[in-house]
């Protein structure tokens, strides 16, 4: 199969996707290029620069959208990475796009693990999400500072806190890992795991499941504490304006685990 081109109109993610199939393959046609015009309409596309892909999210589509529209988003993103489907952006003209304003529909605070960067992981492009990134997906007041700005500043209508399977975070405070500055940032985490434990008795700590609920309740805890530390964030939030959600990434899967708690 040869390139795969992709239109995306807005935030309704109304795609148009065509296969264009090599003749010099020995393989059956698919998709629209089963279609005598194919030819005709992947010129029109190409003239009318659909070929070019999504671009990034506009102030109108910022404002449109709504908190559980925005999750879709991520959940449809993350739907075409995990499956391989992801589009094709033109980063040369995401980047004249976005270079005089930005306007995303998300902040995705998540852990710097260099296997869960979240662009890739959601499918985003150049001005679409804000990201967060620190080592166990913990909160702060710097990290707090940074939502508040992403959502009540810049008009982030999701906050999104994402946790991800074998955290080394997570494992080190499981473990009771010490280390410089590292002891005080895993001392955040500390409270889940004697959530854990509460809830597995007799599970080791240093077992993969007791770190996996670790990470689990950690987002939970994550969550919880951004309502009760932002009056800010919690003004927006429960009055609508803002979403509030949390997921779980697996590394092997690719797949984020979306709660609805
Ligand atoms: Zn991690």
């Amino acid at each position: 199969m040869g390139t795969i081109y992709y239109y995306e109109m807005n935030s309704a993610a109304i795609v148009a996707r065509m296969n264009v199939t090599s003749a010099r393959q020995n393989t059956k046609p698919q998709g629209l290029s089963r279609c005598p015009h194919a030819c005709a309409l992947a010129a029109a596309l190409l003239m009318a620069g659909c070929a070019t892909g999504p671009g990034p999210t506009t102030k109108a589509q910022q404002q449109a959208i709504t908190p559980a529209q925005a999750r879709a988003k991520l959940e449809a993103g993350n739907a075409r990475f995990f499956t391989g489907d992801t589009l094709h952006r033109d980063w040369r003209r995401q980047l004249k796009a976005t270079a005089g304003g930005q306007y995303p529909f998300a902040v995705v605070l998540s852990c710097i693990d260099s296997r869960v960067p979240d662009e890739i992981i959601f499918d985003q492009g150049l001005g679409d999400i804000f990201t967060v990134r620190v080592a166990g997906n913990v909160l702060d007041d710097e990290i707090l500072g940074s939502m508040e700005f992403a959502c009540k500043m810049a008009g982030a209508k999701l906050i999104f806190v994402l946790g991800h399977t074998r955290c080394g975070a997570i494992k080190g405070a499981c473990g009771g890992a010490q280390l410089g500055h590292l002891t005080c940032l895993l001392d955040r985490i500390k409270p889940s795991v004697a959530a854990a434990k509460e809830k597995l008795p007799g599970v080791p700590a240093t077992d993969e499941p007791f770190a996996e609920e670790v990470a689990e309740l950690n987002v939970q805890s994550v969550k919880k504490g951004i309502r009760e530390q932002s009056p800010v964030l919690r003004d927006l939030i429960d009055s609508g304006q803002v979403g509030l959600d949390t997921g779980i990434y697996d590394l092997k899967s690719g797949k984020v685990r979306f709660f609805n708690h």
